[in-house]
């Protein structure tokens, strides 16, 4: 799939739409979901051009990996979930209902989660 650059996160990369930001790094940016659905519902995404999870896998660079992956454990160490846990989630393409086409990752937390999903 074609990266669309005027999707809603890589406007919110460009600084063109605000976000609740907590956490930026060289390879993440992190923000508050604005329809949360747990009390700490947070969406990190990379700061490179992915659609979803399939190609930023295959495309992107093991720094660009690693260092997106360290972001997210770091932002659910800040957020205080490491101890009584949390769930991340990363829609890929139609049949998930992936809404916004820019890879990122939900990270749940801040009540017990159900058995699937949230
Ligand atoms: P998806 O269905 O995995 O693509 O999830 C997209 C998520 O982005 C949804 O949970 C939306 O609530 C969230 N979202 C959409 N627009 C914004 C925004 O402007 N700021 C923060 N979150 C957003």
């Amino acid at each position: 799939m074609v990266y669309d650059p005027g999707n809603i996160f890589a406007r919110i990369l460009r600084r063109e739409i605000p976000a609740r930001t907590i956490y930026e790094d060289d390879y993440a940016l992190a923000f508050h979901d604005i329809a949360p659905q747990a009390p700490i519902h947070v969406l990190v995404i990379p700061k490179g051009p992915y659609v979803s999870i399939a190609d930023f896998g295959a495309i992107a660079s093991p720094e660009e990996i690693t260092g997106f992956w360290r972001a997210v454990s770091k932002i659910a160490e800040a957020q205080g979930l490491t101890q009584e846990g949390f769930r991340l989630i990363s829609n890929s393409g139609p049949n998930s209902g992936q809404e916004v086409p820019h890879f990122h990752v939900h990270l749940f937390g801040g009540r017990t989660l159900g058995s699937l999903l949230t």
